[in-house]
């Protein structure tokens, strides 16, 4: 992908605050981070989103990602993490080559991921969960 600024990234042509490659992954800083240590875990080989990444890829970058939040324990005195993807322009995925943010959580830190839980306006019943669940079982048959 001539124009993604990911794999440009990935290639070198573009710089980065680097913190981990291997053959297969590439983890760099977030340049605009919202928390200390906030990183993307990219795939080395280009696609879009999640829907476009083959199953062994998706599992090398999990597999970095949970290896990287463990030591940013050690490392940088973390206590938990959020793992977050957006894909798809609904969900407002900034740049289109697949990538997992690392969000290393402190105690007392300033984020506050449950204000986007509560932006939550569906509000549905318990009956209505339960005929959603049962569409989506069914369409997965
Ligand atoms: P998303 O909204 O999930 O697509 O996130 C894209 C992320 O990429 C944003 O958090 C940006 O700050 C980050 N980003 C964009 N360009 C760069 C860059 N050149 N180096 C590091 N991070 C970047
Ligand atoms: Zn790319």
């Amino acid at each position: 992908m001539e124009d993604c600024i990911f794999c440009k990234i990935v290639k070198g042509e573009i710089g980065s605050a680097k913190i981990f490659e291997d053959e297969n992954v590439f983890v760099f800083l977030d340049i605009n981070p919202i928390v200390k240590g906030h990183c993307l875990v990219v795939p080395k080989k280009h696609s879009e989103d999640i829907f476009d990444t083959d199953n062994e890829t998706l599992k090398n970058v999990i597999i970095v990602a949970k290896d990287i939040s463990e030591k940013m324990r050690n490392i940088l005195g973390s206590v938990a993490v959020n793992l977050v993807n957006s894909s798809g322009i609904e969900a407002e995925q900034g740049v289109s080559h697949f990538h997992l943010h690392i969000l290393p959580r402190y105690k007392g830190d300033a984020l506050n991921m449950s204000e986007w839980w509560q932006s939550k306006v569906l509000k549905p019943t318990g009956e209505e969960l339960v005929k959603i669940a049962e569409e989506i079982r069914v369409g997965l048959n």
